[in-house]
């Protein structure tokens, strides 16, 4: 077994080592301190995107024995509306002394909560009751945050619990927020997506490139366009899907149909 070492501080070995055991890597959880590239709560913000933020936690866990790749991953959260929230999870995976070249897998998910409520002074129990329906309360848990001093309050499981953290932390002139308690090791549904990223990064770390004959070859993207079948011009459907080698940027395209589409998808017809 290849040892890979994933830097986290909050247990997301679980998610993540079975599809990379599937392709013969270990996965070896690394206890770091990843709070200061960031915090969903937002009291620490993210500075970098979420694949230079992934590749700084992977070498937090650098000389970690045995290990010869590092894994870092960073969710981001896309709030669409009370209780939908999109989550996209990157894994990165930077081999021990070649750290310009990352392999980075990709896996999203709708999660079922997303309660983000900013509220001054104290809050009635229906008002919470009305909220907290958008919680999934019992299997997500929220956190209360106090933005202009950034104390949390976190592992709020109750209407109760969430009434009581308002009440310490409410403060004349200040507002509170209220939200769902991101973190991989509070937010179980944030695991359906870590898996599926995982499972995208075990693909690429089991494909040689067909070049360099080194792994981490994979998809990245799409390229082409297929033409309008009234007026011929070019539109923004794909007629390829890339894949592409991290380590030499060889890049070979497979066609997924160059037959003409619906003057619907035509900038020209249909503008
Ligand atoms: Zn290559
Ligand atoms: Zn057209």
């Amino acid at each position: 077994m290849i040892i890979a070492a994933l830097s986290t501080k909050h247990a997301k070995a679980t998610a993540i080592a079975e599809p990379l055991a599937q392709v013969g890597f270990s996965v070896v959880e690394v206890v770091t301190e990843t709070d200061a590239l960031g915090t969903f709560t937002g009291t620490v913000p993210r500075r970098h995107s979420p694949i230079a933020t992934a590749r700084l936690k992977a070498f937090l866990a650098a000389g970690h024995p045995g290990a010869s790749w590092l894994l870092g991953s960073e969710g981001t959260m896309t709030n669409f509306g009370f209780s939908s929230t999109l989550d996209h999870e990157v894994i990165v995976a930077v081999q021990v002394g070649r750290p310009s070249v990352t392999v980075v897998g990709r896996g999203s998910a709708v999660l079922p909560v997303g309660l983000s409520w900013r509220l001054r002074g104290t809050a009635s129990m229906d008002d919470l009751a009305e909220r907290a329906a958008f919680a999934d309360l019992g299997r997500h848990l929220l956190c209360v945050v106090r933005p202009h001093d950034g104390v949390v309050h976190s592992d709020v499981a109750t209407l109760t619990e969430l009434a009581a953290a308002i009440d310490e932390l409410a403060m004349p002139g200040h507002d509170l927020i209220v939200q769902t308690d991101f973190r991989a090791h509070r937010c179980p549904s944030r695991h359906v997506a870590l898996a599926t990223a995982a499972e995208d990064l075990a693909h690429r770390l089991s494909t040689r490139c067909p070049s360099c004959a080194e792994l981490g070859f994979g998809e990245d993207g799409t390229a082409g366009n297929r033409p309008c079948r009234s007026c011929a011009a070019p539109t923004g459907t794909p007629s390829h899907r890339v894949a592409r080698c991290p380590w030499c940027d060889h890049v070979a395209r497979e066609l997924l149909s160059d037959d003409a589409v619906d003057s619907g998808a035509c900038g020209w017809c249909n503008p």
